[in-house]
């Protein structure tokens, strides 16, 4: 079924161009950046402690950073290890950090969801997955309906690990694909095949996984659009209840890999933007439902009928359906959103390591919210996830009147209802369906921290990616 609304079929080139500017993906509020390394192990001991006396279910995320070798274009935290004695090591210190968090919990707690991300979490052997596995049922007790997901890389994932993963009951699998064109593939230091991501797509389909996600990305050098166009319309033919098509960050300055990226390769300006609209007007074309800014999902799928029924939510891994909104963070680089505060693990291995030897704990930065981020927190969600700004059920959770408490944002919103991207109805505030491809800019306008994160004169590079 094809979404009704006429607007879902042009994104005009003109208005991707003027709203595409620095700013966060609202992954969390307040953005990384805001917290502070002065959050302490006994900062995120007390926030356990506090989510350790609700009753609430939580979700974990685990991170396995390891790869073979590294993608030229790659932007997570990655370890390349050539060494099994290293992913040994590794595991031996997230079995610590998870028996260290399980102490906190005080009982084992109702886990809704869990997910491996990395990296490459099919890196490990499957004796090693075994091991994470079972830890991970030491500690939590497992609902018999979680959503269990993992990221799978179709270059080294082999059938028997994808086949003992759906045993051990992961029903979810994400799978990078970026462009399925072998020059672009080439360009970006990956070679991975059609035959390869269809291979592990069809198998992950007989096995039953009943949620497959995949990553495209727009902006890869020597990138066409009718390469771009082919390899859309050849995914869109599996079918993958879910897309995720991201703009490619090219930021040398943090992450120095990416200097082997022949930049005079990568398209810009007008070719960038392109190359975005035909791929959303492709998906929508196809029957996707976008969600945000760049996710898409099938009718059926729960994501897009979270749009709907509320149950939409954003955290670190992008849209999820909320099962839960506490989620426990493990391993290298991990981050925690836990009776409210947010928590990072050192990012660099020996930083982890020292941490968790020194502390019991690897937190490096983090956060406790106030009650002022709690209240722009729910606001900024409900326009990234409800696609609404509801002021009587903020009046309502907060005590407070939302339109006076909210007076000066909204006198910055008049761009958005010119250009057709908002709406006011009766007491809400709505984004219009051509407006949901511009979540990030509304939202940033309820960012009480953002005019001092992107000041130019303290900042010489930006702090977020483009909005597109
Ligand atoms: S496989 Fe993924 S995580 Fe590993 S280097 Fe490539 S892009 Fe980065």
């Amino acid at each position: 079924m094809k979404p009704a609304t006429p607007q879902y079929f042009a994104v005009p080139t003109g208005l991707l161009r003027k709203y595409d500017r620095p700013g966060p993906r609202y992954t969390s509020y307040p953005t990384v950046p805001v917290w502070t390394e002065n959050f302490t192990p006994a900062d995120y001991e007390k926030h356990l402690a506090c989510y350790a006396a609700s009753d609430r279910p939580v979700s974990v995320y685990v991170h396995i950073p390891f790869c073979e070798e590294r993608c030229t274009y790659c932007g997570c935290n990655v370890v390349i290890a050539q060494r099994q004695d290293t992913v040994e090591r590794y595991l031996e210190y997230l079995f610590r950090e998870i028996a260290q968090t399980a102490s906190r919990l005080g009982r084992k707690r109702h886990l809704l969801q869990l997910h491996w991300g990395g990296g490459t979490p099919t890196f490990l052997k499957i004796s090693q997955i075994d091991l994470l596995w079972n830890k991970l049922h030491d500690a939590f007790e497992f609902d018999p309906v979680a959503e269990i997901g993992i990221e799978v890389d179709p270059r080294v994932t082999t059938p028997e690990q994808l086949r003992h993963l759906r045993q051990l009951g992961f029903n979810r699998l994400s799978m990078g694909v970026q462009d399925l064109t072998p020059e672009v593939q080439t360009a970006i230091g990956r070679g991975q095949t059609v035959a390869q991501t269809e291979a592990t797509y069809k198998l992950g389909r007989e096995l039953g996984f009943s949620g497959i996600n995949m990553d495209l990305v727009f902006g890869l050098p020597r990138q066409t659009i009718d390469d771009f166009r082919r390899s859309v319309a050849q995914v869109v033919k599996w079918r993958p209840d879910r897309l995720a098509v991201y703009s490619y960050a090219h930021v040398p300055w943090v992450k120095p890999h990416q200097m082997q990226i022949n930049e005079a390769e990568l398209p810009a300006g007008p070719d960038k933007f392109a190359l975005f609209a035909t791929a959303i007007e492709q998906l929508i074309d196809a029957g996707y439902m976008p969600i945000g800014m760049d996710h898409f999902a099938l009718p059926e799928d729960e994501l897009a009928q979270g749009l709907d029924n509320g149950h939409l939510h954003r955290n670190f891994m992008g849209y999820t359906v909320s099962h839960s909104r506490d989620m426990i963070g493990l391993g290298v680089s991990s981050i925690g959103d836990i009776g409210g505060g947010f928590a990072q693990n050192d990012s660099r291995l020996g930083g982890y390591y020292r941490r968790i030897d020194e502390t019991g704990w690897a937190v490096y930065r983090g956060w406790t919210l106030t009650r002022d981020d709690e209240i722009r927190r729910e606001a900024i969600l409900g326009i990234m996830c409800r696609m609404r700004l509801d002021f009587a059920e903020l009046d309502r959770r907060f005590g407070i009147d939302s339109e006076s408490y909210f007076h000066e944002d909204l006198s910055h919103l008049d761009e958005f209802h010119s250009d057709g991207l908002l709406e006011k109805a009766g007491h809400s505030l709505v984004v219009t369906p051509l407006g949901r491809h511009f979540v990030r800019n509304i939202a940033m306008t309820f960012d009480a921290y953002l005019p001092h994160l992107t000041d130019t004169a303290t900042t010489k590079k930006p702090i977020f990616s483009r909005t597109v």
